[in-house]
């Protein structure tokens, strides 16, 4: 029986609704702090975010309001990162999980494995698939384009890399690691890697626009 792996950021649900998502919850920490109502709060860093990417959100919203640290900064961070995030799968991702449901599925997926693992929980994806594989649990050097977890996924499934295949949307490092031990790679084109032009090494077998192509 073929294997169907996914990637999470980007591919399942759009990754800048998480980060949205934990502004809203360092808005309301930062809230009565600066006196400020936490809905401006979050506009504000959602504009910034737009504007000049994430790096430098929190430093920014604090300096606009006098109250620059570097402990508030931390706490901030903290608590982006342990929030509960909001969030929704792309209607697509929801199709496709239902069609593929009688498939053997997983997740593999690379960042800190307590956000990772709060996202898959917030998608309710965990009676959705076999397993997510949060490749952080297994070691920093296991993250894409290290293969390790999808050997992983092969001898629980008893299948050849052949038989299984991975939809990610970064060609940096989401096949580039398994395409040379057989496995089959689809790159959904969106996010931020949607216009990433990728040698070949790095790029998948094939292309879609949605899932809705997957069949
Ligand atoms: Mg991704």
């Amino acid at each position: 029986m073929p294997v169907l792996v996914f990637d999470l950021d980007d591919t399942l649900y759009p990754e800048l609704s998480y980060v949205h998502s934990g502004f809203r919850a360092v808005a309301d920490f930062l809230s009565p702090l600066l006196e400020v109502p936490a809905e401006t709060l979050a506009a504000g860093m959602i504009a910034d975010e737009a504007v000049q990417g994430r790096g430098q959100v929190f430093d920014n919203v604090l300096r606009q309001h006098g109250k620059w640290s570097k402990a508030l900064v931390a706490a901030c961070l903290r608590t982006y990162r342990q929030h509960r995030p909001t969030l929704s799968l792309y209607p697509d991702a929801e199709r496709c999980l239902t069609r593929f449901a009688d498939w053997p599925l997983y997740i593999v997926t690379d960042g800190h494995k307590e956000v990772q693992a709060r996202k898959v929980a917030a998608l309710h994806l965990a009676s959705r698939v076999r397993h997510a594989y949060l490749t952080n649990r297994y070691g920093r050097h296991r993250a894409k384009p290290d293969p390790h977890v999808f050997q992983l996924i092969c001898r629980r499934e008893g299948v050849t890399p052949e038989e299984v295949t991975y939809v990610g949307d970064n060609v940096r490092k989401d096949f580039v690691g398994i395409k040379p031990l057989g496995f089959k790679t689809v790159r959904i084109l969106r996010g931020n890697y949607a216009h990433y032009e990728a040698d070949a090494a790095h790029e998948a077998d094939r292309s879609i626009h949605s899932l809705d192509e997957l069949v």
